[in-house]
């Protein structure tokens, strides 16, 4: 096994990273940013490097000072988290090339599931259900455009190939707004991703984003390990998931799923991997894949008894799985609440000292925080501050325990989004499950 790995991320993510190297018996390097330098996961890790300024640019975007970094510390293997390099192909190429292993798929894999048009036209070529839509980008013909919507049917959905992070994206009603849309996605696409290139879909207007996760070896073999529903969102932006996704049957979670793990054989993918579906009428349609660990890899873990991150370092490391698709057991149900530093109803960011700092506790009772009481938010970052997942053998005991654990829950001297969570929790529609993507905006809109 490696002796010694670099955690190229921050937050909870660095922490949850070096307790499965703890576990496997791994020393471990954080990297910092000056932001950062009093973080308890780095005084926890073996060794740390100071990378750069609290900028994410200067810091934990710079990659010669991550390189460096495993260089000077003899560091065998680099995991990225999520965020962040994480789906950098470069960075991945650079880090290969450098002598170090990437905990992550391949380079030339990051690259073709980084760009949306690519990544669906080899999903649809592997047998994984796709959204209607364009076959690969628009032509530059105005009636070849209005003939291929007129296809597909309105409404239907712009999207960028390089987008990402909910950006680059418009929906279009009729076809009076089409030429017009198309000539705005695009250049928005190229002033945001450098990439002009756009592609057209169907717009599904009730879907829920039910999502599969992955693990694939580098000796050929993929499983999948079940679903996860991330409905509840903000601006594109997952707030509460869990898994399993409530009321989808057995079969119909197998068939999608061997789907998925035969693409990941089909392209040679190797580590962990999540599809991205949107889900509508019983039917699943792809829209991408992330070539990394999800924040939400959590309740995954509860109802599977894996631990994502132990097996993603396994597989590069260069072992062969050590479980097959029929030896995967699902039992009971997992939900995560992003405990974010924010305003609960205007999402406007809350960083600052927490003066007092109380966590939950109890049965089927998780946290990944590196928060405590003490700690500074810093403002140049994303505002999640931790995780709370909750397990119960059934889906209401889950939910049961996620409504007693937040009412527990102290954080002060911050705002946190725990009274939105705590609304949630006793949401008729959200108890009953399978609420769709719009759920949560159209709740809060009509919020007196
Ligand atoms: P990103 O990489 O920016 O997250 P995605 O392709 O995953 O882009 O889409 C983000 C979100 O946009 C989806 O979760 C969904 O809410 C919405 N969306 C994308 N494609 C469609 C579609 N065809 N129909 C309806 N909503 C869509």
């Amino acid at each position: 096994m490696f002796d010694k790995i670099l955690i190229a991320n921050r937050g909870e993510i660095a922490l949850r990273i070096l307790r499965a190297c703890r576990a496997m018996g791994i020393k471990t390097v954080t990297v910092y940013s000056e932001a950062d330098a009093e973080a308890k996961y780095v005084k926890l890790s073996d060794e740390s490097v100071c990378i750069g300024p609290a900028s994410s640019k200067l810091s934990y975007l710079n990659i010669p000072a991550i390189i460096s970094a495993a260089e000077v510390t003899d560091a065998q293997a680099i995991h990225p988290g999520y965020g962040f390099l994480s789906e950098n192909a470069d960075f991945a190429e650079r880090v290969e090339k450098s002598g170090f292993t990437f905990i992550g798929p391949r380079p030339e894999t990051i690259r073709l599931m980084g760009d949306k048009v690519s990544a669906k036209e080899t999903m649809h070529k592997t047998g994984v259900p796709c959204v209607p839509g364009s076959d690969g980008a628009i032509p530059e013909d105005s009636d070849e455009i209005k003939t291929i919507a007129k296809k597909i049917g309105y409404p239907i959905i712009i999207k960028a190939a390089g987008g990402g992070g909910g950006r680059g994206m418009r929906v279009v009603h009729t076809e009076a707004a089409l030429l017009n849309s198309v000539v705005m996605t695009k250049n928005e696409a190229q002033a945001a991703f450098g990439n002009p290139i756009v592609y057209m879909e169907k717009f599904l207007e009730k879907p829920r984003h039910v999502e599969f996760q992955v693990l694939a070896d580098s000796h050929g073999k993929a499983i999948h390990l079940g679903t996860r529903d991330c409905s509840l969102q903000r601006r594109h932006q997952k707030i509460i998931e869990e898994a399993p996704a409530p009321g989808i049957s057995e079969k119909k979670m197998n068939k999608i799923g061997a789907r998925c793990a035969s693409a990941c054989e089909k392209i040679n993918y190797r580590g962990a991997g999540t599809f991205e579906f949107l889900y509508e009428n019983d039917e699943f349609y792809f829209i991408e894949m992330n070539t990394r660990l999800q924040v939400e890899h959590t309740v995954t873990e509860l109802i599977t008894d894996i631990d994502l991150v132990q097996e993603q370092i396994k597989i590069a490391f260069g072992e062969k799985l050590s479980f097959r698709q029929k030896d995967i057991r699902y039992q009971g149900h997992a939900i995560e609440c992003r405990l974010n530093a924010e305003d609960p109803y205007n999402f406007m960011p809350s960083p600052g000292t927490i003066s007092r700092f109380h966590l939950p506790g109890g049965p089927g009772v998780r946290i990944d925080t590196h928060a405590y009481g003490g700690y500074k938010v810093p403002s140049n970052y994303d505002s999640m501050i931790g995780k709370l997942i909750t397990y119960g053998g059934s889906r209401d005991q889950a939910l049961a325990r996620m409504d007693i654990a937040l009412s527990e829950i102290l954080i002060e001297g911050i705002k946190t989004n725990v009274p939105l969570h705590r609304d949630l929790m006793n949401d008729r529609n959200f108890i009953d499950g399978g609420v769709n993507i719009h759920y949560l905006e159209n709740k809060l809109k009509n919020k007196p």
